[in-house]
């Protein structure tokens, strides 16, 4: 359970980074609140005649800097907290990989198991026309996140152009023959990668040969273990909602994906080719070197810190970790790689969809990757060398250097 609400847990890091770069006294007030919160009513007609009627929420937390941006998530835990506080940590990510964005987040309080296409289509659309108005090509722009797609993507792109006329750069991570972009799809699984990439030398390893574990094996998880085995990294422990496997020499990702992708789940792998069933409890506690929360939030909690065995932790998740586990990793001198920076190649993955579209030009996906890489390994630099300059950890110097520039855009735009 988490140990307070998500939005407290990251107005917490906020102030322990906004400490770190002496931040004025007058500016916490506007960067720990949310510029814009809507919440919606959304009736859905299901399949069997019944109504179900459903809560939707668009938080704009901070515009400071651009356009809000931010995901959409489709999970029974997206309620106003939770959205206001992953709201709010688009901003420092934003900010952070120095893109002319704010942050936002949307979600549909709902369980979309089991529910049908034209059910989850019917409810896309009503939840696009009851927030449209406060969306907008440069205003608001939203994105594929936990249990939304780029099918998703699409019905929003749609049910926003039947009011404002084609405006395919209103969303990001649409299918490819519908505005996407190649690479996309894979930018926050593989930046996730190029960012642990980056700070494994910070504790004197190489990624080829890392143990890796993997928990959650969506769009996230299963991009970041393909990424993670092509570079010689053995990911030896993936799970999904059901449950996880585990061999310790290293399991046949492809092999896993293609079960996902078939509609199957990672535990339909277990007992064959000495693949043993493990709990997803059980993958956070596993002796890896590396640990990669890729699935919800607060999974890593003051009830288990102290029994994660790996050396470095890569957020892939956002909010993952709490503020007391964060507090036992780092006494235990485990490396936590904070998500504004370890899934930040999402939101980046992101901005180059939404110039292409604005601009009618493609990139080619080698140029899309290429791009993505030198942007996360500046990002990750500038967090490692912050980190050791004030003597703080990653997640601050990640908060403090994001904090800095939208503190000086608020500043410089007037706004207080
Ligand atoms: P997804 O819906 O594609 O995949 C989620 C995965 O987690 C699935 O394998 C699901 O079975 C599993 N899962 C769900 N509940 C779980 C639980 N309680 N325990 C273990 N596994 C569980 O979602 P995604 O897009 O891969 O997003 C995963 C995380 O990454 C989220 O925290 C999201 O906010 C974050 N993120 C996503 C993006 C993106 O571009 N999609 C960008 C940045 C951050």
């Amino acid at each position: 359970m988490p140990e307070q609400s998500a939005i407290d847990a990251v107005n917490q890091y906020f102030t322990e980074a906004a400490r770190v770069i002496d931040l004025d006294d007058d500016l916490y007030g506007v960067l720990t609140t949310s510029y814009r919160e809507l919440a919606v009513q959304v009736p859905v007609r299901l399949d069997d005649g019944e109504l179900m009627v459903a809560r939707g929420y668009r938080v704009q937390h901070n515009g400071a800097r651009g356009p809000y941006k931010g995901g959409v998530r489709f999970h029974p835990r997206a309620d106003l907290d939770e959205v206001r506080a992953l709201a709010s940590l688009m901003t420092w990510k934003t900010a952070l990989m120095e893109l002319p964005f704010g942050g936002a987040k949307g979600g549909i309080a709902v369980d979309p198991t089991g529910m049908s296409t034209d059910e989850l289509q019917r409810m896309t659309r009503r939840f696009t026309q009851s927030i449209h108005h406060v969306l907008g090509v440069y205003r608001d722009i939203p994105a594929p996140d936990l249990s939304t797609n780029a099918q998703v993507m699409a019905w929003m792109m749609d049910a926003y152009s039947s009011v404002h006329g084609y405006s395919p750069a209103i969303v990001t991570g649409k299918p490819l023959d519908f505005g996407g972009a190649p690479g996309r799809d894979s930018a926050t699984g593989r930046g996730v990668v190029y960012v642990l990439g980056a700070c494994c030398p910070h504790r004197g390893v190489e990624l080829p040969g890392q143990r890796v574990a993997v928990q959650g094996f969506g769009n996230v998880g299963s991009w970041a273990a393909h990424e993670l085995a092509e570079r010689g990294a053995a990911v030896v422990a993936v799970s999904d909602v059901r449950g996880g496997i585990v061999h310790p020499e290293g399991l046949d990702v492809a092999k896993a994906i293609a079960t996902v992708r078939a509609g199957g789940s990672v535990v339909d792998l277990a007992g064959s080719d000495g693949i043993e069933p493990l709990s997803n409890a059980e993958l956070i506690e596993l002796d890896v070197d590396v640990l990669i929360p890729a699935a919800v939030e607060s999974v890593i909690t003051e009830d288990n810190a102290d029994r994660v065995r790996a050396r470095i932790v890569v957020e892939a998740a956002n909010h993952p970790t709490t503020p007391g586990a964060d507090k036992i990793l780092r006494d235990r001198d485990v490396l936590v790689v904070p998500d504004i920076l370890a899934n930040a190649g999402g939101v980046t993955g992101s901005y180059f969809e939404w110039t292409q579209n604005i601009q009618q030009f493609t990139w080619k996906e080698d140029r899309f990757l290429a791009e993505l890489a030198d942007r996360l390994a500046k990002a990750s630099h500038d967090t490692l060398a912050f980190a050791r300059e004030h003597g703080v950890t990653l997640r601050q110097a990640a908060f403090a250097i994001g904090i800095r520039r939208v503190a000086d855009a608020t500043r410089l735009r007037g706004y207080v």
